[in-house]
């Protein structure tokens, strides 16, 4: 592709990197200024020249590239990333004969040894999201690679490094046959519409699998549920088809209105009995403390950070107040699904959160289900901050 450039890592990073660390930061490297393509491939070296990995420069969020191998003289080529690919697949082997399941991630990254990358699978339609220009810039290796090893109705794109702001339709097919959206596939029994001609969100977010499912087969029966940040609702539906009495999905855009009532009625629920409301959700803690609401079970999926009009919410500061106005609603033993994907604190800080939360409220309270990503999100121990989800099931006591 390019000429490789030789970054030269930092003394006091050598061993995080020699010990497997993915990530290329800044702070790291003694020379990145040296690298300025997108895609460059790049040579880790320690202060002794000694070679340490090899990956690519890609400028994301977070860091400036992947590590894509420990051996020298790997060659990064369509080979590689069969080679990677064909592995990602096989693990995921269990969820391709899955007959309940057809959406499911087949690529996660650095989990998979190819960080900037993910790939999801939705019922013969596959999406591959790109993180950077970077990884971008080697797309003809991963499109070969993913046809040669899959069978595929249609292969979608989303360039997620593309914050222009602008969103073209048309650079989001790939090959294949065009889809006609939604599409309509199927986790654990339930149906999601699914689009994927619409920007960055397609209609559900798969990591959340084994949580709906427990709220379904374990938490919803008989119960009124309040389900915030609610997007399409997908949590609410899980309830509802798991026999909740009722559900309340609360968002702030103006499309989870119909999203959530198409939703629904792909799985042959009676809207009537549902409450679908478009607003702040802090403005519905207020409503609902003066028309002294409560909910047996109330569900917080935040996103890590977000600007409405009148606030900014972040996770990392706010996630305290936002269990204290969860809690001031939650019936007696009611269940609080407390549940971020920010990668800026880990589960231990999450659960001081929700320790000082009852505290201030002078409540009890019992931990009682635990969630990190499901197994198709696959992460490795040499990054923790890839593991993001952390989702804790709450009874709220006197
Ligand atoms: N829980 C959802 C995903 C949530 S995505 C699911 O399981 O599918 C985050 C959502 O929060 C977005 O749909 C966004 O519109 C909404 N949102 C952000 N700030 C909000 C606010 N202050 N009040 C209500 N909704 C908000």
């Amino acid at each position: 592709m390019k000429n490789d450039v030789t970054l030269t890592v930092k003394g006091k990073y050598v061993n995080k990197y020699k010990d497997g660390y993915p990530l290329i930061l800044r702070d790291a490297i003694i020379n990145l200024n040296e690298v300025t393509a997108e895609g460059t491939i790049v040579r880790l070296v320690d202060d002794k020249n000694k070679f340490i990995a090899k990956g690519y420069y890609g400028k994301q969020n977070k860091g400036y590239g992947w590590v894509l191998s420990r051996n020298e003289n790997e060659q990064i080529d369509q080979r590689f990333f069969v080679n990677k690919m064909k592995a990602a697949i096989k693990y995921r082997e269990s969820f391709f004969n899955s007959p309940d399941t057809n959406a499911f991630r087949i690529v996660n990254g650095e989990g998979d040894g190819l960080g900037g990358l993910t790939i999801e699978y939705f019922d013969g339609y596959y999406l591959i999201n790109w993180y950077s220009q970077g990884i971008y810039r080697f797309r003809e290796y991963i499109i070969n690679a993913l046809k040669e090893l899959v069978e595929f109705k249609a292969i979608y794109q989303k360039k997620r490094f593309d914050v222009s702001g602008k969103y073209i339709e048309e650079d989001d097919f790939v090959a294949g046959e065009r889809g006609i959206f939604p599409i309509n596939v199927k986790e654990n029994g339930v149906n999601f519409a699914v689009y994927l001609n619409e920007g960055a969100m397609v209609g559900v977010f798969l990591d959340q699998r084994n949580v709906r499912k427990t709220i379904r087969d374990a938490y919803a029966e008989g119960k009124n549920v309040l389900n915030t940040f609610s997007y399409t609702g997908a949590f609410s539906v899980f309830a509802a088809v798991g026999g909740a009495v009722k559900t309340t999905s609360v968002d702030l855009a103006n499309r989870s209105l119909n999203k959530t009532i198409e939703q629904f009625r792909l799985n042959g629920l009676d809207i009537d009995s549902q409450d679908i409301v478009v607003g702040d959700v802090f403005n519905y803690f207020k409503y609902a403390v003066k028309k002294q609401l409560r909910f047996d079970m109330l569900i917080l999926d935040p996103p890590s950070f977000a600007r409405s009009k009148k606030m900014v919410f972040s996770a990392e500061k706010d996630y305290k107040n936002l269990l204290k106005e969860a809690i001031s609603i939650t019936e007696d033993e009611g269940i609080i699904v407390a549940s971020t994907n920010s990668s800026s604190f880990n589960m231990k800080k999450f659960k001081s959160f929700i320790d000082q939360a009852f505290k201030e409220m002078n409540r009890n309270y019992q931990l009682v289900e635990e969630f990190s990503l499901p197994k198709d999100f696959k992460t490795i121990k040499e990054f923790p901050e890839g593991n993001y989800l952390k989702v804790v099931f709450i009874k709220n006591l006197p």
